[in-house]
């Protein structure tokens, strides 16, 4: 699966793993190469653009995570990006809706409809533990039924009867009618499909849809197909209207163009992929798998990780550190305000200290939220460094000054000082061996 683009990508990032330091041109001469293996690949010009883009733009203004190499921050870089064009992980089919719940499969002939709508039936009664109701609405090809039919009793799962004469839209009526007698769960319909796409096949798609109002309109779509899969979604998205894509033979796509552009290029995210012909060879498609699939990096990627997070370990025990020491200057408010600010605001955080009901009050009475932290880190920034240190050197008129520059007043300035200040004080209180307790949060 992905083999090709695999081994390309795996090459180019390699070497670039292995230089010592990176220039701007080492990440030029690299995205150009990995362009190309994506344009091999089939993914689609504006995706590898904007891709090539992204990445080149990150890879140069990285800051490099000691410990790692430059190299190594692009793998991480180009594997994040990959997991954000595949889409977001937990995209699977949703059956959060009064029962029967009816799921409808549309594509082209050939595509791996019945197949992969027998794939997500046994699924769902092995897996989930669901009652499911079968249904095939192609009244073209009594093939295609008598298909779906052998599927459900080699599973043991339930087809709807086939009635002579009955449109596809009177099939779908009936067959979530029997899903509500016989107390099913869900009710999966599988559509007649064309050799290609054409608008009696939209039409009819349109027709089955207001009639059966499925809570999934799941395209079927095989991912060899390449760049031809991505427009039949495209297509059938504006007549039809999906809430998602299963992408068949992803076992024999060596070069994965649909599935690296599916999402990017229609919105519609890929929910499903089948590898296999066996009625167990579905897969939910989770991004940040494939994306480990495509790079097989994932060592140097989880090495990126956690020197990331060893930095930021690093950077909490030293500002906890300086607390201890009474050190707590105005810039250490400021990468504190930023980092409440990140983890959900001032006063959830407050609630969650024990012994600060005073100083929650105080921060209430400053009428601090988190929309404000940003005009009081603005403020900070008006300031000297020499002004952060020591605060206390500030005159009337230096502190109107910082005021206009941070767009407020000096009202505003006054109070982030006294806040400043009861915090410095509590903390040297607090401290003597102890732990300052915004630093307890930080590193938690
Ligand atoms: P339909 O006309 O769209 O209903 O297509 P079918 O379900 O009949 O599938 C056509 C062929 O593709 C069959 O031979 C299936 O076994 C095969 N097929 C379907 N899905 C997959 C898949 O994910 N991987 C592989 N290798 N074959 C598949």
């Amino acid at each position: 699966m992905f083999d090709n683009l695999s081994e390309k990508l795996g090459g180019i990032l390699d070497r670039l793993t292995r230089r010592g330091a990176l220039t701007e041109a080492d990440v030029d001469a690299a995205m150009r190469e990995v362009r190309r293996a994506l344009l091999e690949a089939d993914v689609s010009l504006d995706v590898v653009r904007s891709f090539t883009e992204r990445v080149r733009e990150q890879a140069i203004g990285a800051t490099v995570v000691k410990s790692v190499t430059p190299g190594q921050m692009v793998v991480k870089i180009v594997h994040d990006e990959l997991v954000a064009t595949l889409g977001s992980d937990g995209q699977s089919i949703d059956l959060h809706a009064v029962p029967p719940v009816a799921i409808m499969m549309v594509g082209l002939q050939g595509s791996g409809k019945t197949t992969t709508t027998a794939k997500l039936a046994r699924r769902m009664v092995q897996r989930d533990k669901r009652k499911v109701l079968m249904a095939s609405l192609d009244i073209y090809r009594p093939a295609a039924m008598e298909q779906l039919a052998v599927l459900g009793r080699d599973l043991d799962i339930p087809t709807l009867p086939i009635v002579d004469g009955q449109k596809p839209a009177q099939i779908a009526k009936r067959a979530l009618e029997a899903g509500k007698l016989g107390g099913y769960d869900v009710v999966l319909l599988d559509t007649a499909g064309r050799t290609t796409l054409d608008e009696e096949m939209m039409s009819e798609a349109a027709e089955i849809k207001a009639t059966a109002n499925p809570h999934e309109v799941l395209l079927v779509a095989d991912s060899l197909t390449g760049q031809d899969a991505v427009n039949l979604a495209r297509a059938f998205d504006q007549r039809v209207g999906l809430t998602g894509i299963a992408l068949t033979r992803v076992d024999g796509d060596g070069r994965g163009g649909a599935a690296l552009s599916m999402r990017a290029v229609t919105g519609k995210p890929i929910k499903l992929m089948g590898t296999g012909e066996k009625t167990d060879a579905l897969e939910d498609f989770h991004p940040s798998r494939i994306a480990g699939r495509i790079l097989g990096m994932g060592d140097v990627v989880s090495l990126v990780e956690k020197a990331a997070a060893n930095i930021d370990a690093e950077k909490a025990a030293r500002t906890a550190e300086r607390m201890r020491k009474g050190q707590f200057d105005l810039s250490d408010m400021r990468e504190q305000l930023l980092q409440m600010a990140s983890m959900g605001g001032i006063s959830g955080l407050m609630g969650m200290m024990p012994g600060v009901a005073k100083m929650k009050n105080q921060i209430a009475n400053a009428g601090i939220d988190d929309k404000i932290i940003k005009r009081q880190v603005a403020l900070i920034d008006s300031m000297t460094r020499q002004e952060r240190k020591s605060p206390d050197i500030l005159k009337a008129s230096r502190k109107k000054r910082i005021a206009a520059g941070a767009g407020g007043k000096v009202e505003d300035l006054n109070k982030l000082l006294k806040m400043h200040r009861n915090m410095a004080d509590m903390m040297k209180a607090m401290g003597s061996g102890k732990r300052g307790p915004l630093a307890g949060i930080a590193q938690a």
